[in-house]
């Protein structure tokens, strides 16, 4: 028997767990929140790296769920900082009086479906033992970092630093000698802000990532008047866009139907927007390698004009994977620190890392003394927070094992086998190729009105039938594969966790195609997954 009853469980308490907490609770159930950090706010916890910052604008990544929070507060920045994001979210959970239902520094560990009742057992590492009818995971797609695996890293003698879990009192690296490994989107937004400090800082570079502008500023009263007076139409527009970001602003036409003239004017003009713009200025970028080229071959320009030195240059130029898709990096200067006497770049893709020494890092070809290592080697997307978690649906199936060749969800809400158990942004949803807050906010509602039909109805349980989820994972798949994205060895494939299946998890289709399939599901009473009644 488990020690206590509840009506729900959610797992996590990020920008998912906090609004899904407020949902349900706001129908009446009992729930609470489990989250494994020490505090609320999930990514904008753990990742406090010096020039963390949000790469949408920050209005943009926001709830809107309340017009009294969406009224209350105003961004200071174009593109919000990390403390400034935590605030947020730790103010959504003051003005909705979360915190009685969180319960912090708890890790679920194990969550079984007991069939005969139609409820989960929500095991905890604190020795929490709940039965509920229902288990949300809003454990994030980006929440569990890749491990650790530089030979010899535990017996350097100075600092080290993961992105991911970054001090909380911060660093001071002035007069350091530094090392950064890593060139995703975390090390290109604090590599600028290291290099300001540091005696020195050397970056390790496997694959070089596309990176463009934010051109952050200050939020002008003029804007923050704008947004409230149109905000609604504001989220609506971003709802029409595939990426769910207004911004973007994607257009029909051809690159390739278009001049050069045109397209260069066009590319210009993105450019100088700042942000995910560029991706919006012609509709066959991510489609036709050609079409594709010829931004790539733009922001490849750009590179060129702004680091001096060209074999520097030439060394931050992506050559191996379409623009796009690897998750672009909206930036802060950061091509132009590799103009700084104290930066350095080293291609480890001709020379690689052998292994971490007491004193620095050994290459093939050399050795580093650094005072500090940062590693910036990303995540475990996607799939690493759940499988963390020892989850057993119907007949006792490991959900480790119905994923073992590649999660398998129907809308990335759920998965067949595994009844009453939903995933905020799971796999096979838009997830990392959409606005999150966005994506979060149509997740959230969803469930909570799926849940809500439950109730009203005496239904005991619900599930994705076998056939609807074969049918959506097949429909993921056939549309990653009609864009450029398998095209490179990225995280949305797991191509960079040793082992794990080759799979496109999110889903490309774009968010309005997506939001309509949701809602053709749950306006057919929930056509595509089986009820059974209590
Ligand atoms: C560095 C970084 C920058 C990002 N920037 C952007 C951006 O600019 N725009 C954008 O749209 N998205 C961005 N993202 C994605 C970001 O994760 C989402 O926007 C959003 O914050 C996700 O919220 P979430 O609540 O779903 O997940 P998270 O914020 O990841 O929260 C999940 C929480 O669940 C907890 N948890 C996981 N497993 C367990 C368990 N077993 N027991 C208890 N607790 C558990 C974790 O500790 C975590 O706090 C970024 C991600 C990272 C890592």
């Amino acid at each position: 028997m488990a020690a206590e009853t509840l009506d729900a469980v959610i797992v996590g308490a990020g920008f998912s767990g906090l609004y899904m907490l407020h949902k349900l609770r706001g129908q009446g159930l009992s729930v609470r929140a489990y989250e494994a950090g020490a505090g609320v706010g999930g990514t904008w916890f753990w990742n406090r790296y010096p020039g963390a910052r949000v790469d949408i604008e920050s209005q943009e990544y926001s709830y809107t769920f309340d017009d009294g929070l969406a009224d209350e507060w105003e961004w200071s920045e174009r593109y919000a900082s990390q403390p400034e994001l935590l605030r947020y979210l730790n103010h959504v959970a003051d003005r909705f009086d979360l915190r009685k239902d969180i319960q912090l520094e708890t890790r679920v560990e194990s969550a079984a479906f007991d069939e005969s009742a139609n409820r989960w057992r929500i095991v905890t590492d604190t020795g929490d033992d709940i039965s509920a009818k229902f288990v949300v995971m809003a454990t994030g797609c980006l929440s569990v970092p890749q491990e650790l695996n530089f030979e010899g890293a535990e017996r350097f003698k100075g600092e080290s630093y993961r992105t991911s879990s970054w001090p909380h009192e911060g660093v001071d690296f002035t007069g350091k000698r530094v090392g950064v490994i890593g060139t995703g989107s975390s090390a290109i937004q604090s590599i600028p802000e290291i290099a300001r400090q540091a005696a020195h800082v050397t970056v390790f570079q496997r694959t070089p990532n596309y990176s463009v502008p934010a051109h952050n500023g200050p939020t002008t009263k003029e804007q923050l008047a704008d947004w409230r007076a149109n905000r609604k139409r504001y989220r609506e527009e971003a709802m029409a866009q595939g990426f769910g970001v207004r911004q973007i602003d994607g257009q029909e036409r051809m690159a390739l139907d278009a001049t050069p003239e045109e397209r260069a004017a066009a590319y210009e003009d993105r450019w100088a927007r700042g942000g995910f713009s560029l991706g919006g200025a012609f509709a066959d970028i991510v489609l036709n390698k050609e079409a594709n080229d010829t931004a790539a071959e733009f922001v490849a320009g750009k590179i060129r004009q702004i680091v001096k030195d060209p074999a520097t240059a030439e060394k931050l130029t992506p050559k191996t994977y379409p623009l796009f898709t690897k998750r672009l990096c909206v930036d802060t200067g950061y091509y132009d620190t590799f103009n700084r006497e104290n930066v350095s770049l080293v291609d480890v893709s001709a020379d690689p890392i052998q292994n971490v020494t007491p004193d620095g890092l050994r290459t093939k070809e050399k050795e580093f003394s650094f005072d500090a290592i940062v590693y910036a080697i990303g995540f475990d997307a996607m799939t690493g927070a759940l499988n963390k978690i020892d989850i057993a649906g119907r007949g006792g199936v490991k959900l480790k094992d119905a994923w073992a060749e590649g999660p398998r969800t129907h809308l990335g809400l759920m998965t067949a086998g595994f009844p009453n158990m939903f995933i905020v942004t799971g796999p096979g949803s838009p997830s990392v190729l959409c606005n999150m807050a966005l994506a979060i906010e149509q997740h959230v509602e969803w469930i909570a009105d799926c849940i809500a039909y439950m109730g009203a109805r005496q239904i005991g349980a619900i599930e994705a039938t076998a056939a609807a989820q074969d049918a959506w994972v097949a429909h993921v798949n056939e549309v990653a594969n009609m864009t450029l994205y398998p095209q490179a060895n990225s995280w949305y494939l797991g191509a960079n966790i040793p082992g794990k299946p080759r799979v496109f998890m999110p889903y490309i289709g774009g968010f309005p195609l997506y939001k309509q399939a949701c809602d053709a599901a749950a306006s057919a009473d929930y056509e595509g997954f089986a009820l059974t009644r209590s």
